[in-house]
């Protein structure tokens, strides 16, 4: 059934779903809903969210994994296995070298670098690269919530729109058990694979066999005594049955291993570079721009790139082991060919497995203490999650879904929202699809595809009311906004490296209005030996610009209140990107001057001044291109004119004396004796720095001048 986005279907206690959620969270109304969705968090979707990040930061994205972090096939971490790919196809190398989620940083991050150059290997174990992965994850903790597995997606129309424009999505909380539901203009799913158990009834149904995706920690556990006498099978000709195979017989030495094989042997993955060119971006295109029969084709041929294929390399591990049990006269290695493992049936502590022979022989039933399964996974929508959604996805005639080039499933055109596949169309993208090699492009396809598609000129920026801060203190007016950016301007500029430390630097900053996009840009300079300068290469980066703010006295007001603080201040999200030309970083110290003395006739540049060259080679600019603003101003909203009238004469009541001794005494300089210090030290007195902007001048050596500056 479609719902109408403005009736929820009920949530947790039956309470309409709305109410079940917290009403002011960003996305629990379809009003309000994020520009993305992710459903799962594991290779994918993590490039998904490096993507967003870099591309435009200033997007809503969401990811929900169902476990409590990255889980990169935990059951199949076996000790010393590699990866089938270079460390260069990370998550964003290809698309984007000098990001700072590289497979590089990370090892750099961690200490590694050199000693992963002197070992000399290109294909990390995959226990590293889940320790990448998670080290990636780390930093999008903002944008992902764990323990969250989404149970449906369903189109919704949202308020006004005469289209299914958006997807409801209800996930539970694992630690909970509550519903929560989320609305989306775009889901991208990218929740792996299901192990591929048989039909119901034959294999599957029987819970002590082991599927490779669970193997550890449930094989060890199931068989704790490692010098146990055990028959035991393994079922599939891949990469995963080659492992599991060589695992055991590398752990239980007196365990006998029935490997059923449905072809004549193992055989070598191709992975020779010519047949390796089918992942560069340009070939994968060629593939997707193929005719179906072409593909189809195609994909037979290349079948023994990735499935049912093994690395020659462990190939050879396997048949050493083999070749010293025959050396010991004790061969325990048994490989089945041409066989079908058809059906298995529990019988006390013991299987009782059914084999087909796929050549035409006698089938025959063999016992076993312990079956694994390696039988691949398939990827096919789970009917329980997208029943909903199924009927308004295209398919071709043999049911495979219909997808654009940029992932997206084509649908019926009453559907308007986007719903993106990773990993779910192999018939359209070949092999690939469910692979690690084109990540970096396609999570860029997908995202760029989703931006394009998003209403333009939406408000993304301006915070909405019902968030922090609440509404009532949100300014929206963005002039009001940018005059406190410009009249303040000396602002804390807040970055993050990727170890979560954080780095402040309060510079004064330029407002350009007319550049960059909506919320315009902001230009400044760092002293080049600052260590935040390379946080902001390139990176995003948050500025809060502090206006005025005073204490609230009960005293100053008519109504009966409590003391409070009223205040303005700004909060910048933005990219930021460095410069070190002479040309702009003029522009900055031009600007901060003609921002400070706007009035004509006041102190300029002399762009020929020689000391401005000896400053440039000191100093690096940067720019912010503004994603994000949002006011705070916090004065008083809650009262009436009258009281707001005293509030604002209280805030802007001149407190020129106290501060003048205050700055005198922080100079370190003599007090006056007719002026009150508001500190009260022993040696009260006056100040010295009173007086007209000028007479402040005056106590600062010219030589110092633009020190002052
Ligand atoms: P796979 O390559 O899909 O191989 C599964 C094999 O099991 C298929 O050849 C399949 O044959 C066979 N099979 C299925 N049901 C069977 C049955 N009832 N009886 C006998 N044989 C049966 O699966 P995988 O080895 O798990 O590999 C999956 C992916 O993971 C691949 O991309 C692989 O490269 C990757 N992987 C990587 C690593 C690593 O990076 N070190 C480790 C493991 C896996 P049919 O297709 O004819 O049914």
């Amino acid at each position: 059934m479609l719902t109408k986005a403005g009736a929820v279907p009920p949530g947790a206690n039956g309470r309409p779903a709305a109410e079940a959620a917290p009403a002011a969270r960003r996305g629990t109304h379809p009003a309000d809903p994020y520009d993305l969705i992710g459903v799962g968090f594991g290779p994918s979707n993590l490039a998904l969210a490096i993507a967003a990040e870099e591309l435009d930061p200033g997007r809503s994205c969401l990811f929900l994994e169902r476990n409590p972090g990255v889980r990169w096939h935990p059951g199949m971490l076996l000790e010393g296995a590699r990866m089938q790919i270079s460390y260069l196809k990370d998550l964003v190398s290809l698309r984007n070298l000098a990001s700072p989620y590289t497979f590089l940083s990370y090892l750099k991050a961690k200490g590694r670098l050199e000693k992963f150059i002197n070992i000399g290997v290109n294909r990390p174990t995959r226990l590293e690269y889940q320790d990448y992965l998670s080290w990636v994850a780390d930093h999008f903790g903002h944008v992902v919530r764990y323990e969250s597995e989404v149970v449906a997606v369903a189109p919704v129309a949202g308020p006004g729109s005469e289209t299914l424009d958006l997807l409801h999505v209800r996930m539970r909380d694992a630690r909970s058990g509550e519903l929560h539901d989320l609305y989306a203009r775009n889901v991208v799913h990218a929740g792996g694979g299901t192990p591929r158990r048989g039909a119901p009834g034959r294999i599957c149904d029987v819970s002590s066999v082991i599927h490779s995706g669970g193997f550890l920690p449930a094989f060890p556990e199931r068989f704790p005594d490692h010098d146990a006498v055990l028959d035991l099978g393994v079922v599939g000709d891949g990469q995963s049955a080659a492992e599991i195979t060589a695992h055991i017989l590398n752990h239980y030495p007196n365990a006998r291993v029935h490997l059923f094989v449905p072809g004549y042997a193992l055989r070598a993955t191709d992975n020779n570079p010519f047949v390796n060119e089918q992942f560069y971006q340009h070939n994968a295109g060629e593939f997707y721009a193929g005719e179906a029969r072409r593909r189809a084709m195609l994909r037979t041929e290349l079948r023994n790139t990735n499935y049912g294929a093994v690395e020659v390399s462990c190939l050879g591990e396997l048949y050493d082991i083999t070749y010293a049990d025959e050396i010991r006269g004790a061969p325990r290695l048994v490989v089945h060919r041409a066989s079908d493992v058809a059906r298995v049936v529990e019988d006390g502590g013991q299987l009782s497995v059914e084999v087909r022979d796929r050549t035409g022989g006698p089938d025959r039933t063999m016992a076993c203490d312990g079956l694994v399964l390696a039988t691949g996974y398939t990827r096919e929508l789970n009917p329980a999650v997208f029943g909903e959604l199924s009927p308004l996805l295209r398919r071709d005639d043999s049911g495979e879904l219909l997808v654009s080039a940029d992932c997206r499933v084509r649908t019926d055109e009453r559907f308007t929202a986007g719903f993106y596949v990773q990993g779910y169309a192999e018939p359209a993208f070949g092999i690939g699809d469910t692979l690690l090699s084109l990540l970096p492009f396609r999570s860029q396809q997908i995202f760029d595809d989703i931006r394009g598609r998003l209403p333009a000129g939406r408000p993304a920026a301006l915070a909405e009311p019902g968030l922090y801060p609440p509404g009532h203190y949100v300014e929206k007016d963005l002039d009001r906004i940018r005059s406190v950016m410009e009249r303040f301007n000396f602002a804390t500029v807040i970055s993050a490296d990727r170890d979560a430390r954080v780095l402040v630097t309060h510079v004064p900053l330029v407002v350009e209005r007319d550049r960059g996009g909506e919320h315009g840009m902001l230009i400044g300079h760092l002293d080049r030996s600052n260590p935040q300068v390379e946080l902001l290469r390139d990176r995003p980066v948050t500025i809060v610009f502090h206006g005025p703010n005073s204490y609230l006295s009960p005293e100053v007001l008519k109504a009966d209140k409590l003391p409070t603080w009223n205040s303005m201040s700004v909060h910048v999200r933005g990219h930021a990107r460095l410069f070190s030309g002479r040309d702009e970083l003029m522009r900055v110290f031009n600007g901060l001057c003609e921002q400070a003395e706007p009035e004509p006739g006041s102190y300029r540049l002399r762009p020929d001044d020689e000391r401005i060259d000896q400053l440039i080679g000191h100093v690096v600019g940067f720019e912010v291109d503004i994603h994000e603003l949002t006011g705070r101003f916090k004065l008083s909203q809650e009262l009436d004119e009258t009281d707001r009238e005293l509030a604002a004469a209280d805030m802007a009541r001149d407190t020129s004396a106290e501060r003048q001794t205050f700055i005198a005494r922080a100079f370190n300089l003599t007090p006056r004796s007719d002026v009150r210090d508001p500190l009260g030290g022993p040696d009260a007195g006056g100040c010295p720095v009173g007086g007209a902007r000028a007479g402040g001048r005056a106590v600062v050596a010219e030589g110092e001048r633009e020190t002052v500056r």
